[in-house]
């Protein structure tokens, strides 16, 4: 079994194998880069040592092999009494890069003996005994587990006493010094010493990097990012080069583009006469990659070309780490680079136009999510302000504004001009007015999927849920982080996309419109089969969502119609049945909804738009009875007359229900009440006809909820299919409407053929549908027992935020495939939220879905992860 690779013999392509690093160095060396010379043990011997606790058969002698190999290649000697020596440094490399996994270790190979001949062949002790203390501090931290300060201790004592601010000051003695010190910490610490022998520390390291393999945090990162425990790592020993040999050496980390904004323009960072971390740890400040080119223009122009090679051969942004030993310029790693979403968006359409990579790739590279970035308001990138607390990142983007405590306040200060944060323990439907009013939404309580996170999702509001140092105190309006307290008023800014808090005023970057993404989004248009539309309740959100390249409303709720200043109609209409109030009030809630739906279908002109009929319960409409229990005990203490109270309680209690997200609301309200349909049915198609005589061309989509039966759907069309008869005769032409319903009862998925032919378009409701198939309320699953699931694994990922693929997945595939069978003329889209999360919509565009609605901010991430799926469902 062969498990060792010299790096020009290695496969670059083989990361399993090889792992990330190991396949970019033999990749390199083949390409002819300057890469010190090494070899790679592979993961494969990972596994085995692992499986055993030991090296495989024949593991070590191969390494010997590679070891007398590298000494012929580069004329030097490992262990031995003759010079020059071969150092070596020791790289963790995993498939792919996880934090917990060994650091590097530098210099190997020295001891008290070798460490003359590095000075020798140098011609500079002072260096060798830095490399040395050097090898020892990491050797000692990283293999035998010492902690790292108390070598810092040690550095930080010589410092002081030689007077000097920083180590690369330190005399020769006071390195020879440090390195007899940190020898016997660590066997102070350990009872063990460091071993003498360059081989015993080759082995000693080659197992500590197998062995942090299976490390906690290395495993914990595993698990959250689903990567199998399975892999290994594979290790690479690469012959040492030295950046800090003097003013013509350095070291430094280069990229191929910038990163923070995706411009085709070198940008880096380089240090003079340092080795490897000191330019992370910015320990001295570095030279841009300009300043380096004044210093060293030749090495400049080498690792310019270097650059362009990489970025050719791997036709993305790459990440280089370089080290410049007197005078030569030597390679040592590289790695497609991370970046911001700005810069992945600008990076694709630009390597697109410079012929080197095709759109497809481009649309493939830019993950959807993160264009959320882009649409928000967010901290300057470079933003470096301490939170004053950290909650969970609910909502992305950022604002800024004063503190209130209810919903009242915050639309009363927004009416007044002043951005404001509305801070709760937890939001309730009850805060849904403030929460539009507010720039951002802060809790005490709650996660991702909990109240507050979901709806300002909807809104694309930037929200931090759960940060569980904040005490609110509601009625005082106060709330505390330690011994610090904020009242309302004082301004603060989160950052919903971290999580972050901080106190004050930030100023934000605000979203730019960029012409690189809407060339992005206009090659995604080319290949999705999906088409995008949004859910918008207003006018106003529909104009938004248009502007995104929305191709039309997938819903139109319509119970917002009946709060604010109408509320009190509405509750005129809901208590008093017995006609006359009753009869009024509709009419001028008719009056009302015709405006309504006209104003949303002229902002969605000439394309589709989905009213959905009332869906609520209708007490939610009514004040609350216990509001109303204090009003009457306060009319009783005072004297007055409480009997209207009384009455008005009695009538509230009638319409209570013992399960209201199962009782009387939706289809089963337009069939017990059918004025309130009929109306709103009046309403829609008046609307219709006063677009068309004005010009335009509505598409109205009328959808009925909470469908269980076909027969249910059949009894409403015969509703709805009367009254467009009647406006299309005294139109006098045909208003082009359609008659739907919602699948988000598991029964009407169930007989998706029966309801099917009843209805000419079909949306599933994914929120309702995902509810009623788990048989839990999502309200009550968030308070009480969701998190647990999700930390304890019980749950892969919120039902509510991922389409559950299994359960409610199966229900839609069920019920897309059957209805359209039913009725091969059937649309299907999805409108629940699930319509705006990438990996719920590549299992909308499997299941054969016509479209996908999202919230209008997330219209952009819809459009890319629709073309996405496309295109790797088509295998390209
Ligand atoms: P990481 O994955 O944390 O970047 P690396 O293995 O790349 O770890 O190495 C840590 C530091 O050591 C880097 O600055 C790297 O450039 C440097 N380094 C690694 N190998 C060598 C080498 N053979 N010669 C000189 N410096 C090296
Ligand atoms: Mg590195
Ligand atoms: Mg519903």
């Amino acid at each position: 079994m062969n498990f060792v690779f010299d790096f020009q013999e290695g496969d670059g392509t083989d990361r399993d194998l090889l792992g990330g690093k190991g396949a970019g160095l033999a990749e390199m060396t083949r390409l002819g880069l300057p890469v010190p010379p090494g070899f790679i043990v592979t993961t494969e011997a990972c596994r085995a040592y692992l499986a055993a606790s030991d090296f495989p058969q024949g593991l070590w002698d191969q390494i010997l092999g590679a070891v007398t190999r590298l000494e012929t290649r580069t004329g030097r000697h490992f262990s031995s009494a003759v010079g020059p020596p071969l150092l070596l440094s020791v790289r963790s490399g995993a498939k792919f890069s996880m934090p917990g996994m060994m650091d590097t270790v530098l210099n190997l190979g020295l001891n008290d003996e070798i460490v003359t001949l590095l000075g020798a062949w140098a011609n500079d002790d002072r260096f060798a005994w830095d490399a040395y203390r050097r090898f020892v501090q990491t050797y000692g931290r990283v293999v035998m587990s010492v902690p790292g300060d108390s070598f810092e201790e040690i550095l930080s004592e010589l410092r002081d006493r030689e007077g000097v601010e920083d180590d690369s000051r330190l005399s020769a003695a006071a390195l020879r010094d440090a390195t007899s010190r940190f020898h016997a910490l660590v066997r102070e610490r350990t009872g063990r010493a460091v071993p003498d022998d360059a081989f015993s520390q080759l082995e000693a390291a080659m197992r500590a990097v197998f062995e942090s393999w299976n490390s906690r945090r290395a495993r914990s990162y595993r698990r959250i990012h689903g990567i199998p425990g399975t892999l290994g790592t594979a290790v690479n020993v690469q012959t040492m080069v030295f950046g800090d040999l003097g003013d013509d050496s350095g070291t430094g980390v280069c990229f191929t583009r910038d990163p923070a904004t995706g411009e085709n323009r070198p940008y880096g960072d380089y240090l003079p006469n340092a080795q490897g971390e000191d330019v992370v740890a910015g320990i001295r400040n570095t030279l841009t990659l300009d300043e380096m080119a004044a210093l060293r223009p030749e090495h400049h122009a080498h690792l310019l070309k270097v650059m362009a090679t990489l970025e050719r051969h791997y036709r993305d942004m790459c990440d280089i780490e370089f080290t410049v030993e007197r005078d030569k310029l030597w390679i040592l790693q590289t790695r497609i680079g991370k970046r911001t979403a700005r810069a992945a968006v600008r990076i694709a359409t630009g390597m697109v136009g410079e012929g080197l990579i095709e759109k497809r790739d481009a649309v493939i590279r830019v993950r959807p999510d993160s264009l959320n970035q882009l649409l928000h308001p967010r901290l300057p990138d470079d933003y470096a302000g301490e939170p004053i607390t950290t909650g969970i990142s609910a909502s992305p983007g950022a604002a800024t504004g004063a503190v209130v405590f209810d919903a009242d306040t915050a639309v009363e200060w927004d009416e007044a001009g002043k951005r404001t944060i509305l801070v709760r323990w937890e939001t309730t439907p009850d805060d849904i007015h403030g929460m539009a009013a507010a720039a951002g939404i802060l809790t005490s309580h709650g996660g991702k999927t909990s109240h507050a996170a979901v709806v300002a999702r909807g809104m694309g509001k930037p929200a931090v849920t759960g940060a569980a140092d904040l005490v609110v105190d509601q009625q005082r309006r106060c709330f505390g982080i330690g011994d610090v307290q904020y009242t309302e008023g004082d301004v603060i800014t989160i950052d919903g996309t971290t999580g972050r808090v901080f106190s004050g005023e930030v100023p934000l970057v605000e979203p730019e419109a960029s012409p690189e993404l809407e060339e992005l989004l206009a090659w995604a248009d080319a290949y999705r089969r999906l088409g995008v539309r949004a859910n918008a309740d207003t006018p106003e959100d529909a104009a938004l969502a248009a502007q995104w390249g929305a191709e039309g409303i997938g819903l139109a709720r319509t119970e917002h119609m009946f709060l604010g200043d109408r509320l009190p109609v509405v509750q005129r209409l809901i208590l008093d049945e017995d006609g006359s109030d009753r009869k009024a009030a509709l009419e001028e809630l008719r009056a009302l909804q015709t405006a309504d739906f006209e104003a949303i279908l002229a902002a969605m002109d000439g394309r589709p738009v989905v009213v959905r009929l009332l869906d609520p319960p209708l007490h939610e409409f009514l004040p609350d009875r216990w509001e109303l229990e204090s009003e009457r005990d306060e009319a009783v203490a005072a004297g007055r007359d409480s009997s209207e109270i009384a009455s008005l309680m009695a009538q509230v209690a009638r319409w209570e229900e013992s399960n209201p997200m199962m009782g009387m609301r939706g289809v089963r309200l337009g069939l017990v009440m059918p004025d309130v349909y009929r109306m709103q049915v009046e309403a829609a198609l008046h609307a219709v006809r006063r677009r068309f005589d004005a010009g335009g061309s509505p598409r109205l989509e009328l959808m009925v909820p909470l469908v269980a039966t076909a027969e249910e759907l059949h009894r409403v069309r015969l509703m709805i299919d009367e009254e467009i008869a009647l406006a299309e005769r005294s139109a006098g032409r045909t208003l082009g409407v359609k008659v739907g319903t919602m699948i988000e009862t598991p029964r009407a998925a169930l007989t998706a053929a029966d309801i099917g032919v009843e209805a000419e378009f079909f949306s599933f409701g994914s929120n309702d549908l995902t509810q009623l198939a788990f048989g839990f309320s999502r309200d009550d699953a968030e308070a009480h027992f969701l998190s647990k699931y999700l930390d304890d694994g019980i749950f892969p990922a919120s039902p509510f935020e991922s389409l559950d693929e299994r359960g409610v997945g199966r229900l839609l595939r069920m019920a897309t495939v059957e209805g359209k069978t039913a009725n091969p003329r059937l649309q299907v889209g999805i409108c629940g939220e699930h319509g705006g999360d990438p990996a719920s919509i590549r299992f909308c565009h499997g299941a054969g879905l016509d479209y996908v609605s999202a919230s209008p901010h997330r219209v952009p991430v819809a459009r890319l992860a629709a073309a996405q799926a496309a295109i790797t469902a088509s295998g390209n």
